[in-house]
């Protein structure tokens, strides 16, 4: 299972989702722009097993907010939605009032429409994040992909009933590793963030779960085999919620 990853973006997409369907039970491909998501669906089509959802991501919204109306319209036809939300790091301070705003229509729309399982980027933004979804209760489920904020934000999420998507990836540093280890155990699922993230050098692939259930087993302090089962199971309480074919 792969809760996120930018699919579309490996060099050898078509091959990659193919990969994808035959090994994994689940991955969800969101994409970074309402165009890239046009593009994506039109080119990999319908592949088992593999969510594509519409999404604008933060660090694309100072060239790309124009697109802000083409996503409220894809919205309505998929059960989930990302990769969206905020960045507060230097690079893209200047776009934060626009990625606010971006970040909270798409919220705003999920509510409108009874709820959709939203794929959320929150590096140095959490704390805004949280504040424009608890103004929008009934927007679904929020899934915090690669939380790297404080353990009181943590605690803040996890009463809001959000959900945590971990990745290879967000153990490569030691903060990183220790924020990993006290997230709560019964709300993490798997992602790659492939091929953005890599691990020695090379992008994660879709199908890594394995090796994140491995990072996982000496902070839960069990086998790799029960940390896989854990993970294996919240993955499945998870995709219950995506109201979705497959
Ligand atoms: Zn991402």
């Amino acid at each position: 299972m792969d809760f996120h990853c930018h699919l579309d973006l490996y060099p050898n997409a078509k091959a990659v989702a193919e990969e994808a369907a035959r090994r994994n039970e689940f991955t969800w491909l969101v994409t970074t722009s309402p165009r890239a998501y046009e593009a994506t669906s039109k080119v990999l089509g319908h592949v088992p097993r593999v969510l594509i959802t519409p999404g604008l991501h933060p660090e694309l919204v100072a060239r790309r907010a124009s697109e802000l109306p083409e996503l409220l319209k894809q919205i309505e036809q998929t059960a989930a939605v990302g990769e969206i939300g905020i960045d507060g790091s230097y690079r893209f301070k200047a776009s934060l009032p626009v990625q606010r705003q971006v970040f909270e229509a798409a919220v705003s729309r999920s509510r409108e429409l009874g709820g959709k399982v939203l794929s959320i980027h929150s590096r140095g933004a959490v704390k805004d994040v949280l504040t424009i979804l608890l103004k929008h209760p009934g927007y679904g489920t929020a899934v915090l992909h690669w939380f790297t904020g404080t353990v009181a934000e943590m605690e803040a999420a996890y009463k809001m009933g959000c959900w945590f998507s971990v990745g290879p990836a967000a153990f490569s540093s030691e903060a990183g590793s220790a924020m990993a280890a006290r997230l709560p155990r019964e709300r993490v699922v798997p992602e790659s963030d492939g091929p953005f993230a890599e691990e020695n050098g090379a992008p994660i692939q879709p199908w890594s779960m394995k090796r994140t259930a491995q990072l996982f087993a000496p902070h839960w302090e069990c086998t790799e085999h029960e940390a896989l089962a854990a993970l294996h199971a919240n993955g499945q309480r998870l995709l219950r919620t995506i109201d979705w074919p497959s």
